[in-house]
């Protein structure tokens, strides 16, 4: 069976319009009631990864995850929470309200899901990865509707659907999870099993601005004008592909859907609802990595082409403000503040920018997700 994918215009973040565009995409699909039922407990998982103005398009738009809420209480679906959990170390009450999201959702009386605790949770059927740490708000839940936002991403070239999950494994855990899977090939495994465990209702993808560039927290917003939904995140991640000019194919967390049981990438696969072809919303001049991935059997040369590249600070523009060293999941961490300066004039330490040791850099790029200054650039090696 084809995996059906609703592609919705949708030009600007004006509430009553994005409410009739998830309005029409859900009822494309086949309306609620194909997802989740009124007595269920439903988990709405915005992307909140870091404490980001909504203009800089890192997080989900709070028009977009207001739109899903009213539609489905508005549809008798009651019992709703939301949460995710930040890249960024502190509470998702503070990013969800500095994005906009916990206005709405505290207007619409949705609570915030306890994403403080967590349990571990073994997957049997895993091929990559068999456990776990994931948030109690996720597991309190009885199904999840994730509502991702279209971006680029330095390790898996871009985030949508399969990558949204990632936010249900507790907080530092997820450094942990990017030490044991360090390239994007076997990131993009674990991913699947994730998805594969958490078995999300529904995927839907914020395109009305999308990031373009140096994402996920530090590229450009770029219009795309249209709002993604499906319960496949394959096809919704293949979708975002062909809609900038990609081979969905040259995606890890695409290429594997098929191969794990998730979804559907392939054209005759997949079939689109709500406009009539994606021409008109194509942007070929999207800001991404456009080089050949080698996958499967050629994953030797992938991880050889990945190691060429090296994450690169930016001196004008950081701030020292530390984040990307907190950031880097290893033990012995790859970069550092190791140039201390006396102040003449204080007597205090000052720190100068941090130092890679790139001997010891995995290149998983938590350092360049989490930096707020946009000052750390990926660099290919001569
Ligand atoms: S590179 Fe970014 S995250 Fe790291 S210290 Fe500078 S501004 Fe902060
Ligand atoms: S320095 Fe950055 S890219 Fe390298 S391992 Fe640490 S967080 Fe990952």
């Amino acid at each position: 069976m084809k995996s059906k994918v609703a592609v919705i215009p949708c030009e600007v973040y004006e509430e009553h319009r994005v409410y009739e565009a998830v309005k029409k995409g859900i009822s494309l699909l086949g309306g609620w009631e194909s997802f989740v039922k009124p007595e269920e407990k439903i988990l709405l998982k915005p992307n909140l990864l870091n404490r980001a103005d909504v203009q800089k398009a890192v997080t989900t738009h709070p028009a977009v995850f207001g739109a899903v809420a009213r539609n489905l209480l508005e549809n008798g679906f009651s019992l709703l929470s939301y949460g995710d959990s930040p890249g960024y170390p502190g509470s998702v009450e503070k990013t969800a309200k500095i994005c906009g999201i916990k206005e709405i959702a505290d207007r619409m009386q949705i609570p915030l899901a306890d994403f403080t605790q967590s349990r571990t949770v073994d997957f049997v059927r895993g091929k990559t990865s068999r456990k776990y740490e994931i948030c109690r708000g996720i597991l309190d839940s009885d199904g999840i509707i994730s509502i991702c936002k279209m971006k680029t991403h330095q390790l898996e070239r871009i985030t949508g659907g399969v990558k949204n999950m990632f936010g249900c494994v507790y907080g530092m855990n997820k450094g942990a999870t990017h030490v044991k899977y360090p390239d994007a090939e076997s990131f993009a495994q674990m991913l699947i099993d994730l998805n594969l465990l958490l078995k999300a209702r529904l995927h839907i993808m914020d395109g009305v601005v999308a990031m373009e560039g140096n994402g996920p927290a530090s590229g450009n917003p770029v219009k795309m004008n249209v709002i993604l939904l499906s319960a496949d995140p394959v096809a919704l991640d293949a979708t975002f592909c062909r809609l900038i000019d990609l081979d969905p194919a040259d995606i890890p967390t695409v290429y594997y859907g098929p191969i794990y049981g998730l979804g559907h990438w392939k054209k005759e696969d997949i079939e689109i609802v709500g406009v009539e072809n994606l021409e008109k919303y194509r942007n070929p001049n999207f800001d991404v990595s456009r080089e050949k991935k080698y996958l499967g059997k050629w994953a030797l040369i992938g991880r050889l082409a990945a190691a060429a590249k090296k994450p690169v600070i930016l001196k004008n523009k950081c701030i020292r403000c530390g984040a990307c060293v907190n950031a880097c999941p290893l033990e012995e961490k790859a970069l550092s503040f190791r140039k201390m300066k006396e102040s003449a004039a204080s007597g205090n330490a000052k720190r100068g920018v941090p130092v890679y040791d790139y001997r010891k850099c995995i290149r998983c790029y938590c350092c360049q997700e989490m930096c707020p200054e946009q000052a750390i650039v990926v660099k290919r090696k001569l």
